[in-house]
């Protein structure tokens, strides 16, 4: 297991962690100028802040300052109510993808929706079955594309409390299902991405990091799991601040042969109120005490 006590070359810094500062959002490209400050060597940015940024700006700034990036947020949302909204999604996604490839990611994530409407406020209908089906045929149908462009796929399953608005994938062997069941070969183009956050309650966990080997584990996604937890989407804690064995499961993963960046992802208004130099020097500090 690699000894990360000493330096952060290791850390990336998934962009929505420092995506706002008192309450307004930090454009992108001063993300990428405080990242530098801190040598910071890789990140993972959100569409929606490339998209402000500009993509040309954005794949520009990221070569100025040498960064790689551990991957792209994200594609997914595969479910609609119709077949209009299904092509829908399928554009998207290959626009998500072709973003990531022109920002070098090293896979896009996939958070792969659940009851069509629930995040808006109101489910279409109670088929979980259905959302599932169509997330299945949006991989399938993303993968082919994803193929020809050598942009890995790393499907994110979520904590079951998103079952319903985010992701109908909620485990690592519901996304392992998927990848055995779309790419038996393990070419490397289809795989998962392990965030703490979403599987660290897991009972099959290190089981499934086992099955899911190297050629399937794309991506670590690290923070804690605060007790009590007061915001189900934006109370993430700090590593080092909640209940997970943060280093145990990284011991797993690094067992299958796992040698990528720990991303730190953190959505926290509480984290949000204090300065990007703040949250990054305590994410470096953290990264090295409890990564
Ligand atoms: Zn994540």
């Amino acid at each position: 297991m690699r000894d990360f006590s000493s330096g952060h070359e290791w850390l990336s810094v998934n962009t929505a962690t420092v995506r706002k500062q008192q309450g307004i959002e930090r454009p992108l490209l001063d993300i990428l100028d405080l990242c530098a400050r801190h040598e910071i060597r890789a990140i993972s940015p959100w569409r929606d802040q490339v998209a402000s940024a500009g993509l040309k700006a954005t794949a520009q700034a990221i070569r100025t300052h040498q960064l790689a990036l551990s991957g792209y947020c994200r594609g997914g949302m595969f479910t609609a109510t119709d077949d209009a909204g299904l092509v829908l999604a399928r554009d998207d996604n290959r626009r998500a993808l072709d973003e990531a490839c022109e920002l070098g990611a090293a896979c896009l994530v996939l958070v792969v929706g659940a009851l069509p409407g629930a995040l808006q406020g109101k489910a279409a209908h109670k088929d979980i079955a259905l959302a599932r089906s169509q997330v299945f045929d949006g991989i399938a149908e993303l993968l082919q594309y994803a193929q020809a462009q050598r942009m890995p796929l790393a499907i994110e399953p979520l904590h079951p409390m998103y079952a319903a608005d985010r992701a109908c994938i909620n485990t690592l062997a519901h996304a392992l299902d998927v990848c055995d069941a779309l790419d038996p070969s393990r070419s490397g183009a289809l795989g998962v991405a392990v965030d703490l956050y979403h599987v660290w309650w897991d009972p099959q966990l290190q089981r499934q990091i086992e099955r899911a080997g190297r050629d399937r584990l794309l991506a670590f996604h690290a923070c804690d799991w605060l007790t009590p937890t007061i915001d189900l989407l934006n109370d993430r804690g700090m590593m080092g601040d909640g209940v997970i064995d943060i280093r145990q499961v990284r011991g797993w993963v690094e067992a299958q042969g796992f040698a990528g960046f720990s991303e730190v992802e953190i959505f926290s208004h509480t984290w949000w109120a204090k300065t990007g130099d703040d949250i990054l020097s305590t994410c470096i500090e953290r990264h090295k005490t409890c990564v």
